[in-house]
């Protein structure tokens, strides 16, 4: 069974770190010490609040390389602030260009935060043990989260920053339903209207993330809908559209842009989302260290890359500051394969061409993937962050079949106890891939991958999996060739 490796901080460690000799002042700068003294008889564990991360990680300060910048859909220029200004608050966007390495986290988020980070990480005895592998293998949980799922470590920043500057309402897109739940959830902690367009195909296989959804507040509907141009222009292609994320998109950006007390919240993908999912590797890394550890391979999965980027981003930039170099996997599926089939070039965020051009790996803004459990990782593109990386040869991608996720899920479950999410599963396949070459090589590297959420509302595809109905479909080439084809036309 798993072990927790580090929930505790050696409260000793930290008064070992200051000098003895040194004068007081000089032993206050040096050995601030990392925890607050507790009144006696107070349980260690309360300590776990002071450990939540003060900052979120911005690896923009770090690249060697600069990232590309957005383009205007009109004019193909260099956006500005203002361009966003209409979908965003004005302190998101400025995070989303700043070259600052650190950005302090507000304190009414720490303060919500603190209802589940830092979240555990967990050494995979069990796992290592069924594999009878050499190597270490450890997982980041952030499916403790009230959602189940990382998604609201994004989720309650943006609500916080939007209702300080005032706006009312917010409105989303969800594939799988767990960003809408994490939205709906930060909405109703600060008092917001959310309203949330979900991907018809998942609308209809999860009436639970609905009512969740629901549950906190928010409204859902069914995407494509008939309350939107965008929505509309779909249904009158195809009455019987299954609908896409990039879909969904469109019909949100649409609301947001049309209404002035409201703005569209994304939750993946842009440079400030990936930042505030940070916490997760700022974090491992210091349990790691706890634990006497350093990863030497990460893997995460990615849909739009955020909680990849969120586990990986800080051990990324040690080593682009000069630390140890970790070889760093991006794992995602075969039906929808943006960084290892896909094509590095600027394309459009949704279906209908009304967000600005980023530089991503993408299948093409009108692919449309085939149906498969992972709906959290069905999304054309790829961030630019995760995908700049790609292109400098700082990560690398690997895609797997669903049926294999799914046979890595179940047997993690039965080592581990815990369910994990149909997309993290393509994590867990990773590691486990990972672990199985060390056993064919003989060497014995520590392993760490993101277990970003649990699988509790998506039983359904464990059944599907277990009766063996699973397909493993692969992306059809004639279509991707044609969606790719329709590439908007920049010059390099
Ligand atoms: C949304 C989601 C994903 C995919 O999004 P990323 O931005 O790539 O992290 C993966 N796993 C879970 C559990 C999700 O909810």
């Amino acid at each position: 069974m798993a072990k927790k490796a580090a929930k505790k901080k050696p409260a000793k460690a930290a008064k070992k770190a200051a000098p003895k000799k040194a004068s007081k002042a000089a032993a206050r700068k040096v050995a601030k010490p990392a925890v607050k003294k507790l009144p006696a008889g107070t349980y260690k564990f309360q300590m776990g609040e002071e450990r939540i991360p003060k900052r979120w990680y911005n690896i923009l300060a770090d690249l060697p390389v600069p990232l590309p910048p957005p383009l205007h859909p009109g004019t193909l220029q260099p956006i500005g602030p203002a361009d966003l200004a209409p979908l965003f608050p004005m302190e998101l966007i400025k995070q989303e260009v700043s070259g600052e390495r650190n950005i302090d986290i507000p304190q009414p988020v720490r303060d919500i935060y603190k209802m589940w980070r830092p979240t555990p990480l967990y050494r995979a005895h069990g796992l290592e043990k069924a594999l009878g592998t050499t190597a270490k293998i450890y997982y980041k949980y952030d499916g403790v989260s009230p959602a189940g799922s990382h998604k609201p470590n994004t989720a309650v920043p943006q609500a916080f920053y939007n209702k300080q500057e005032g706006v009312k309402k917010l409105v989303t897109e969800t594939g799988a339903g767990q960003w809408g739940s994490s939205l709906a959830m930060a909405g109703a902690m600060f008092r917001m209207e959310v309203k949330v367009f979900q991907v018809k195909v998942s609308f209809n296989q999860k009436p639970y993330r609905k009512a969740m959804m629901e549950t906190y507040g928010a409204s859902c509907v069914a995407s494509p809908s008939t309350e939107t141009n965008a929505g509309r222009q779909i249904l009158a292609a195809d009455p019987h559209s299954n609908g896409s994320l990039g879909i969904a998109i469109s019909e949100a950006v649409e609301v947001a842009a049309m209404n002035a007390d409201t703005k569209y919240a994304l939750g993946s993908v842009l440079n400030h989302v990936l930042m505030h999912q940070t916490v997760i590797g700022i974090e491992a890394i210091e349990q790691m260290a706890m634990a006497g550890a350093y990863p030497d391979v990460i893997v995460g999965c990615t849909g739009g890359g955020s909680n990849f980027a969120g586990l990986t981003f800080p051990f990324i930039g040690a080593q682009l500051r000069g630390g140890k170099k970790v070889k760093v996997i991006a794992a995602e599926p075969a039906a929808c394969p943006s960084l290892t089939r896909g094509k590095y070039a600027y394309d459009f965020g949704d279906t209908s061409h009304m967000t600005p051009l980023v530089k991503m790996h993408t299948l093409g803004s009108t692919f449309m993937p085939p149906g498969f459990h992972a709906g959290g990782l069905r999304y054309h593109g790829m961030a630019p962050l995760v995908s700049h990386l790609k292109e400098l040869g700082l990560i690398s991608a690997e895609a797997y079949t669903q049926n294999a996720c799914f046979e890595a899920g179940v047997l993690f479950a039965r080592c581990e106890g815990i369910i994990p999410a149909p997309e993290a599963t393509h994590a867990v396949k990773g590691a486990i891939e990972q672990a199985l070459k060390a056993k064919r090589d003989g060497t014995s590297p520590t392993i760490l991958f993101g277990l970003c959420g649990h699988g509790h509302l998506d039983m359904a595809a464990y059944s599907d999996f277990m009766a063996g109905k699973l397909e493993d479909k692969s992306y059809d080439e004639n279509a991707l060739q044609a969606a790719l084809a329709d590439l908007p036309k920049v010059a390099a």
